[in-house]
């Protein structure tokens, strides 16, 4: 395996908050088009490490690269510019308006950076962002409900919106945080195969969960984290096998 295709790097990385230790020594490679899952027990640090990838959090001790930049010190609109998205925390939805305006919405305010000059957006690339919000919204199952106000919708169609939010940012990095949780089995089963769908397109993942059926189902490689540290990482068969995930996260 070379550098090349590492696509997020944490690199030693440490978070305190006052006298306790959330993170320590945390060294992390994301290959590129893989589907890399964290998985650990409540309270071991995982939403803390998206939060200091994604720039929330500032480390107090390492670094986090990015397709070879230094994402630390960075604000969090600036490392979503660099193509880094992270799910089911979008920064707004709007509730009065349709799923449709809710999609086009992420893609208008990227056009915004480029369009400063200009008082109204072309009418062609308008049509062309309501033609990927119409696709992406095919993709993800809500085609149908294009129309209904965002705030009707049920939580998981609610989640699907949103992970289509994301998609049409076409993110190089998409983080989730337990994308699962809430959700019934078949809301679940559902997302489960949208995100194996996601995953042939080669897209890079970083996902945060706590549920094993979806980890297995999606996971190329899992790293385990317990009491702020990686423990183990590895192949999923690999790592369901090792007895000290099944005393830290099975046992915990
Ligand atoms: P996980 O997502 O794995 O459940 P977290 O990253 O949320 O774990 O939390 C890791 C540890 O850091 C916990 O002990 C939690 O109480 C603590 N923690 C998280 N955020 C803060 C914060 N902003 N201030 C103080 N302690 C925090
Ligand atoms: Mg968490």
């Amino acid at each position: 395996q070379t550098d090349a295709n590492i696509v997020l790097h944490v690199a030693d990385v440490h978070k305190n908050f006052g006298g306790l230790h959330a993170l320590s020594d945390i060294d992390l490679q994301i290959e590129e088009g893989k589907t890399h899952a964290i998985i650990g027990p409540n309270g071991a640090g995982k939403s803390t490490l998206l939060n200091v990838i994604i720039g929330r959090l500032a480390p107090s001790r390492g670094a986090v690269v990015f397709d070879g930049k230094v994402l630390t010190g960075k604000k969090p609109h600036e490392i979503n510019q660099m193509g880094v998205v992270r799910v089911f925390q979008t920064p707004e939805i709007f509730p009065e308006l349709s799923v449709l305006q809710n999609v086009m919405a992420p893609a208008f305010a990227k056009r915004d950076g480029a369009f400063k000059a200009n008082i109204f957006m072309p009418l062609d690339a308008e049509k062309a962002i309501r033609q990927e919000a119409e696709d992406i919204l095919n993709d993800v199952g809500l085609f149908e409900r294009r129309q209904s106000h965002a705030g009707a919708l049920s939580r998981g169609d609610k989640r699907r919106m949103e992970l289509a939010m994301c998609l049409i940012q076409h993110p190089k990095l998409l983080l989730l945080d337990e994308p699962t949780a809430g959700m019934s089995r078949h809301d679940t089963n559902t997302t489960i195969a949208l995100l194996q769908k996601i995953k042939a397109s080669g897209m890079t993942k970083v996902i945060i969960e706590h549920d094993m059926h979806v980890v297995f189902s999606l996971a190329d490689r899992i790293s385990v984290l317990a009491g702020g540290r990686i423990i183990a990482e590895g192949e999923p068969d690999a790592v369901r096998g090792d007895p000290r995930v099944q005393e830290a996260y099975l046992g915990g």
